[in-house]
């Protein structure tokens, strides 16, 4: 099908909220891409090479307009020290928290993304992606996690949480943040110095199904704001991912200045485009494994054109997946999320 604007200068004019062709679309599927390779997790995630070439793969197999660079949520925290470990068929994982106890928060060292394998493996993979072919799409390059996330691997999300619900300790709690924002913004500087077009910021557990939107007020949003401003500018743009249910919380996330919002498919539509219109573009929300993985292809369809119904007209919205794929997700179910796109999201 010819079209007048490139996979990149689609994505660009979105989120500049310039005029554009039509709806991009994106996919999150590093998951599908270790499945698809057939190699063992720990050598595609750890292999710059390998998780480069995949996605190129991918992209020539599929033709999303943006495509994302990451091996899972554990390369940050890997960096700061955290240990990590391999899980078949699915991402990695921190096995146990960095800090025994709250008050250990001054051991803490600056990360070094160049010495953890993960980091080192995500940018070179990103470097191999905007090499061949960072000219027609857009390459995002994944710094995740985000300030709340990072502290939660360091801490440990059990203690981290519980300390949060006590209120006793904010002192070593705004201290742990100012550390994981540091790291994230240590990070992320990296893809942009690159020449990513954009990054993102992982906060899944800032989440109105984890913590109050109070809580969000006193320990997300703050930070959010902070590397969203440290970071982005023209040429340069943040993602800012919040797993689950976000409709409390959209406006707060519209507040952090990220000029692009990951959102899943539990938020309403409805409030999220409302919250958004004219000020920064909604990524998602195509729920990952009920429709794209488990569904049939009408169910994916079903569920596009829903979702371009509510969240395309005036622009601002990249059609696609709100959370990371299922590495069983069909190819059949892809290649209709990508036509839906093209057919029905046309201005
Ligand atoms: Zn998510």
């Amino acid at each position: 099908m010819y079209e007048e604007m490139t996979s990149l200068e689609r994505c660009l004019a979105t989120i500049r909220l310039e005029p554009h062709d039509r709806v991009p679309v994106d996919l999150h599927n590093f998951m599908m891409t270790v499945v698809d390779s057939k190699l063992p997790p720990e050598k595609l995630y750890q292999n710059g090479q390998l998780l480069g070439e995949a996605q190129v793969a991918a992209w020539k197999r599929f033709g999303q307009d943006m495509l994302i660079v990451e091996n899972g949520t554990a390369a940050l925290a890997e960096a700061c020290g955290c240990e990590v470990s391999y899980v078949h068929a699915s991402a990695p994982v921190i096995e146990k928290p960095l800090l025994t106890s709250l008050s250990e928060v001054s051991s803490l060292r600056k990360p070094d993304p160049w010495k953890s394998p993960l980091c080192r493996a995500v940018l070179a993979a990103t470097r191999l992606v905007l090499d061949q072919i960072g000219d027609q799409v857009y390459v995002m390059g994944r710094a995740d996690q985000g300030p709340f996330d990072l502290a939660c691997m360091i801490a440990g999300p059990e203690t981290f949480l519980m300390e949060l619900a006590i209120g006793e300790s904010d002192e070593q709690i705004f201290e742990l943040l100012e550390y994981t924002s540091d790291a994230y913004i240590l990070y992320a500087k990296m893809f942009q110095e690159m020449g990513c077009p954009g990054t993102s910021i992982g906060e899944a557990l800032c989440s109105p199904d984890v913590i109050s939107p109070a809580m969000y007020d006193k320990y997300c949003l703050p930070y959010g704001k902070k590397v969203v401003s440290a970071l982005q500018n023209d040429d340069f743009f943040l993602a800012y991912h919040v797993c689950g249910n976000t409709t409390k919380i959209i406006g707060r996330m519209v507040e952090t200045g990220a000029k692009v919002l990951e959102f899943d498919y539990k938020c309403d539509k409805t409030i999220a485009k409302k919250a958004s219109a004219g000020r920064t573009t909604l990524l998602g929300p195509i729920d990952p494994s009920g429709v794209l993985q488990q569904g049939s292809v009408e169910d994916v369809e079903k569920a596009c054109r829903e979702a371009i119904e509510v969240l395309a007209p005036g622009g601002g919205f990249i059609l696609g997946p709100g959370c990371a794929l299922p590495g069983t997700t069909p190819a059949k179910n892809i290649d209709r999320l990508v036509e839906c796109a093209r057919v029905y999201g046309k201005y």
